[in-house]
């Protein structure tokens, strides 16, 4: 698996701004949504693209497009809604799936309610949504579900990582032939709190975009 922590002074600008408990929902989802769009600059490094040649009013130019299969987008319900519009401004044309999956709190270990994906993946580069990755177990379990469907490439965006969900995916997906998995993140935090809870993060992602429900 690979990891990359894009480093630069506007993420980290609108990252501490997203942590801080005084920042309002609104604006929240704000950020979560820009941020995504420039971690998606990054996550979207090796989408693949073909040839093509357009007429320009004074000549040709030989470029590229997005090759078929067009790209997956599959945001993790609930908090990875809030970075659904982020990514899919810069792959407008790709399809998205849904996946919900909850996390029970005292045991820290998520079960899946809702599954919205293709059958077939094969090909498919594909994007997981969700903006904190904590213990790694929801992570984990929908990259397999990716995988599982022969997506060509898995690519998990989050806003925020723990080292101890690195480290999960790490151990889970070792072969970067066999399972082409990389997380895209803005930083990597100290570590987990013992209810699963990134420090210092930013507190509960879905509650802070979508209100405590
Ligand atoms: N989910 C969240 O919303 N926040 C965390 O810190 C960990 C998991």
């Amino acid at each position: 698996m690979q990891t990359s922590v894009v480093d630069h002074p506007l993420i980290a600008h609108k990252l501490t701004a997203l942590r801080d408990i005084h920042t309002d929902t609104p604006t929240f989802r704000r950020l979560s949504d820009e941020l995504t769009t420039l971690l998606g600059y990054e996550a979207t490094r090796h989408v693949t693209v073909e040839p093509v040649t357009v007429h320009t009013p004074v000549g040709t130019a030989d470029g590229v497009k997005l090759a078929r299969p067009i790209p997956l987008l599959v945001p993790v319900l609930r908090a990875g809604v809030g970075m659904l519009d982020g990514m899919a401004r810069l792959l407008p044309k790709a399809d998205i799936g849904f996946v919900g999956l909850v996390r029970d709190e005292d045991t820290l270990v998520s079960s899946t309610y809702a599954t919205r994906l293709p059958d077939d993946l094969a090909g498919r580069q594909t994007f997981i949504l969700d903006p904190m990755l904590a213990t790694g177990g929801t992570m984990e379990t929908v990259i397999r579900m990716l995988l599982d469907r022969r997506a060509a490439a898995v690519t998990a965006v989050s806003l925020l990582a723990a080292p101890e969900g690195l480290a999960r995916l790490a151990a889970a997906f070792p072969d970067e032939l066999r399972n082409p998995v990389r997380v895209v993140t803005a930083c990597v935090d100290a570590r987990l709190n013992d209810r699963g809870y990134i420090v210092p993060g930013l507190g509960d992602a879905g509650d802070r975009l979508f209100g405590t429900i």
